[in-house]
């Protein structure tokens, strides 16, 4: 192996993917177009169907996808949407099928032509890994975790990773890799293995929060004739801070996550449950939660803080090292935002490496050019996220720029998203992530937004 990484693609190219969850089956799809092989390792023990598993505690939560995420994935893996529909998800329309009250108002219910699909995480991870699954260049190893990664004489650059079976008897092993990508979550260990290697650590942009969820899974009745399909009831900042959202899922069931900011984490007792979505501004979700059939215990996770790594502000950075996924940048779940970032950075690689086989680069200038690249497509997420996290006291952290005014301005478009339909469709497609965040500065937008009464 030259000390800068082989030529993209070249026989015998190898890449490696440390994590099979969303964002590692999405890059290994990328991926499958440009190396002779690909090896995902995945610690969990992966079994066919759609049961939580151990590395993926937040599968047992909410998971909504925005229509971005959703479209990027159909793209690479054309007819994945009619699948899920046929295996159970429901197809929503995001303007009338959803009923949306936030900031003391219900949104319009006029149709935006949005429609994504609803479904549990486990299962959409299940569909999307047998597609990856029937690629032919494309391993997936589960019980195997990486330990560590391996380098050349001068540690300039990876040339591998050190990994461990979990299967009886099996000792660790050293895989030669061309490309390592690391998906391995919020836990991820690249910080401390490129301190080991002497690179040091990268900086990280926190915003704690503190959110706690309690969801719980209740019976969809075939019949059920509901004048929604899902349901969010959001507070109004600064002294609300209690979030519940309905969703139906496959197996005719709703799943139901209750939610709070800043330390106000929902009771996992039935009497205290039923209390917090009384609690909640608008009665519609207590009203369900006391019709409706519970089909599971309640379950929590608690969410300490928006997570940031910036490993394109590291002075040095091995070759051949790609992060992304949660492990590059972990957002406050409440805005469904993680799937379709993992997506984006997808595309990101493979726009990277398009770039680098068409100039005739090395894997190193690739993988530098998609750490450098990637934090503009983050940027957008991250400070939706990060910003209106900021519109609670009890969040800490270095609120992004021109928070105070972004705050302002959200607030004036969700209350005019009551009643104004151009408002409320700009704002949904800036939302699920399809138009830039700029788009909501639209002249359509901005004068109601300033010449308006907010009331
Ligand atoms: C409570 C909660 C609710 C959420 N709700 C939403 C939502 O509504 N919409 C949305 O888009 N996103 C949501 N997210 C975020 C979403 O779960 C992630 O953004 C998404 O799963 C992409 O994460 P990932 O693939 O990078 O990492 P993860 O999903 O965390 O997966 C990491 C994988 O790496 C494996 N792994 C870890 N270490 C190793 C190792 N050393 N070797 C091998 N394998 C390893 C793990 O077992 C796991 O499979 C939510 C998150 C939480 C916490």
């Amino acid at each position: 192996m030259i000390s800068q990484g082989m030529y993209i693609p070249h026989r015998g190219a190898h890449a490696v993917v440390i994590g099979g969850s969303i964002a590692g089956l999405l890059a290994a799809r990328v991926l499958a177009d440009y190396f002779e092989a690909v090896t995902i390792f995945e610690k969990d023990h992966l079994v066919d169907g759609t049961e939580p598993r151990a590395g993926v505690p937040q599968g047992r939560h909410v998971h909504s996808i925005w229509r971005r995420g959703l479209t990027l994935m159909e793209e690479s893996f054309p007819g994945l949407t009619a699948e899920l529909v046929e295996g159970g998800s429901t197809e929503v329309e995001m303007t009338t099928d959803f009923a949306w009250y936030h900031r003391g108002v219900w949104k319009l219910r006029i149709p935006s032509g949005i429609v994504i699909t609803c479904q549990t995480r486990p299962f959409l991870e299940w569909h999307i890994r047998k597609r990856v699954c029937q690629i032919p260049n494309v391993r997936l190893v589960d019980r195997c975790y990486a330990k560590s990664f391996v380098t050349d004489a001068t540690a300039d650059r990876l040339t591998g990773v050190v990994v461990q079976s979990r299967r009886a008897g099996a000792t660790e092993e050293t895989v030669s890799a061309d490309l390592v990508i690391d998906a391995s979550g919020r836990g991820s260990r690249t910080p401390r293995w490129l301190e080991d290697l002497g690179y040091g650590r990268p900086e990280m942009s926190i915003i704690d929060v503190d959110v706690g969820y309690a969801t719980r899974f209740y019976a969809r009745p075939p019949l059920e004739d509901h004048r929604w399909k899902a349901l969010i009831i959001a507070p109004t900042p600064p002294n609300g801070t209690r979030v519940g959202v309905v969703f139906p899922v496959e197996g005719q069931r709703w799943i139901v996550m209750l939610g709070g900011w800043n330390g106000d984490h929902p009771p996992r007792d039935d009497d205290g449950l039923l209390e917090f979505a009384r609690s909640l501004e608008a009665p519609d979700i207590y009203r369900f939660m006391r019709e409706a059939e519970p089909l599971t215990p309640i379950v929590g996770y608690r969410f300490r803080a928006n997570v940031r790594r910036h490993y394109e502000r590291m002075r040095r950075f091995p070759g051949g090292l790609i992060v992304l996924g949660d492990s590059l940048c972990s957002f406050n779940p409440i805005y469904g935002q993680g799937m379709t970032t993992s997506a984006l950075d997808a595309l990101t690689l493979r726009e990277c490496l398009d770039w680098s086989v068409r100039k005739g680069e090395c894997a190193d200038a690739m993988s530098d050019r998609f750490r450098r690249r990637v934090p503009r497509r983050i940027e957008a997420p991250w400070r939706m996220a990060a910003g209106e996290d900021m519109n609670w006291p009890g969040t800490h952290g270095a609120a992004p720029f021109g928070t105070s005014f972004m705050n302002w301005y959200f607030g004036r478009v969700h209350r005019l998203a009551a009643r104004d339909p151009h408002v409320l469709v700009r704002f949904v497609r800036v939302a699920n992530m399809i138009d830039s965040p700029v788009r909501i500065f639209h002249p359509r937008v901005l004068a109601p937004v300033f010449t308006r009464s907010p009331r």
